[in-house]
Parts: C-alpha cells; sequence; structure tokens
C-alpha cells in the first residue's frame, strides 16, 4: 500500500477482542508505530505490586501517586520474536504484566486519575510522530480524539476467554479457563462503570464484531478503510 501521510490509528474495545494482534498486523503492514496502551497500566500495577502498595482489599493511592516520578516505561524490539517488549525501569517485564496477578489488579490501578494522567500524558507524547497504531480503552475518546480513523473491537466472551486462555498457554503462563473468563467480565465491567475515561465507543469509531472473523478477515476490511482516508487525506 503506497501513502503519504502519516495516520494516527486509534483501537480500543473489550478485553481480549483481539486489538493487539490487529493493531499489530496494521502496523506491520503499514510499517507504523505499534503501542500497546494496556501494557503500560500492566507495568505500572507490576510495579504498585511489587513495592505492596496494592492488595486484595486495599490500594495505597497516596504512595503511587508520590511515587509515579520514579516509574519509567519503555518498548525495546526483541529481534528473536520480531516483537516490541515492555520495559519497566529498564527490566524486561513482558512476560510477568501478562499473568493472572497483574490482570487481577490492572483494572483498579487503572481507575487512580494521577495514574490516568501521566499513562495519557506519555501516549501523547509519543503521538506525535504520527504513524502509529495504538490500542487500549480510552485511545479515540480520550488520548486522540482527533485520531484518523478510530476503531471499537468487541467479541462474544466465550470466544475472548478461548483467545486469552490459548495466548497464555502458548507463552507458557499458568492459566485456568474458568478464571481467565472471570478476570475477562470483571474487567470489562470495572473498565465500563469508572468514573474517568470509562471504556466507550467515541461517537465517530466504526464498530467491529470479530466473533466470527479470522484476522485475515479483519485485514481485508481495514484495508478498504485505510486506503479510503489516504486518498481524503491526499485530496
Ligand atoms: O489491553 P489490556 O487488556 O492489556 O489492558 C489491561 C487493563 O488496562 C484494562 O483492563 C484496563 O483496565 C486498563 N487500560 C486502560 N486504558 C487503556 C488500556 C488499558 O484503562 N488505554
Amino acid at each position: 500500500m503506497k501513502m503519504d501521510k502519516k495516520l494516527i490509528i486509534a483501537i480500543d474495545g473489550y478485553s481480549s477482542s483481539g486489538k493487539s494482534t490487529f493493531a499489530r498486523s496494521i502496523a506491520r503492514e503499514l510499517n507504523y508505530i505499534y503501542i500497546d496502551s494496556g501494557a503500560m497500566y500492566r507495568a505500572v500495577t507490576l510495579y504498585c505490586i511489587r513495592k505492596g502498595y496494592v492488595t486484595e482489599d486495599r490500594i495505597d493511592t497516596a504512595s503511587i501517586t508520590e511515587d509515579l516520578g520514579n516509574i519509567h516505561i519503555s518498548f525495546c524490539y526483541n529481534p528473536d520474536t520480531g516483537e516490541f517488549e515492555t520495559y519497566l525501569n529498564s527490566e524486561n517485564v513482558e512476560k510477568e504484566i501478562r499473568g493472572i496477578k497483574v490482570s487481577a489488579h490492572v483494572s483498579r490501578i487503572s481507575m487512580i486519575p494521577e495514574v490516568r494522567a501521566r499513562m495519557v500524558e506519555l501516549q501523547r507524547q509519543i503521538g506525535v510522530y504520527k504513524g502509529i497504531v495504538m490500542d487500549g480503552r480510552d485511545i479515540g475518546t480520550v488520548v486522540f480524539p482527533d485520531a484518523d480513523i478510530k476503531i471499537f473491537m468487541t467479541a462474544s466472551v466465550d470466544v475472548r476467554a478461548k483467545r486469552r486462555y490459548e495466548e497464555l498457554k502458548s507463552k507458557k503462563i499458568d492459566a485456568d479457563y474458568e478464571e481467565v473468563k472471570r478476570n475477562i467480565i470483571t474487567r470489562d465491567i470495572t473498565d465500563e462503570n469508572r468514573d474517568i475515561s470509562p471504556l466507550r465507543k467515541a461517537d465517530d469509531a466504526i464498530l467491529l464484531d470479530n466473533t466470527r472473523m479470522t484476522i485475515e478477515d479483519q485485514m481485508k476490511w481495514i484495508r478498504d478503510i485505510i486506503g479510503k482516508k489516504l486518498n481524503e487525506n491526499r485530496n
């Protein structure tokens, strides 16, 4: 696909609706940068767990807010896997942030206004370069309300739980299917009902229900949308 103007593509949606696979494929095809905003919230959560700021029944918001300046998140390319991996204060935490422990706490940490403000600031800094595909929950509504293309993804809960379970297994991360499914449902509810930047479809986002679609079907679908947008921008 030939292009001259670089786009910002925002992909939001429910947990395990296939956002990162889709976003990564688009970025690869366009030679854009892919940013997994969920990984940033997961890295902050891991930091908080390690510091003891979050337990089953308590979150020490004051300490988290005070410590935010010491949390540095970056993405580094791993030539062996061909993927970008998440680093927390120079440590590769890609595997640890996907585990059930971080998954269990991440939606509560993501509700803290100061955490969101800091993450949104970092995400917008990355966005100035354009030519990016970012996925998350509030990318089209809050982070980049003027994104060139906004997609909102969903799929049935069973399909999402199965995909997530298989992804964890393939990464050799311990998982129980029922627990994975429960975690997805709980995160959906928490993400949709929080006061700040709740998960919702932006009015101008295009809905993509991929329950019965392969990644190739989704790529065929988006190519058309990208082509039209690039043409519009050219004129
Ligand atoms: O995308 P992923 O499922 O890895 O995101 C983990 C959690 O991070 C979500 O359940 C949500 O609570 C939070 N998140 C968010 N805003 C984003 C991305 C993720 O609140 N933009």
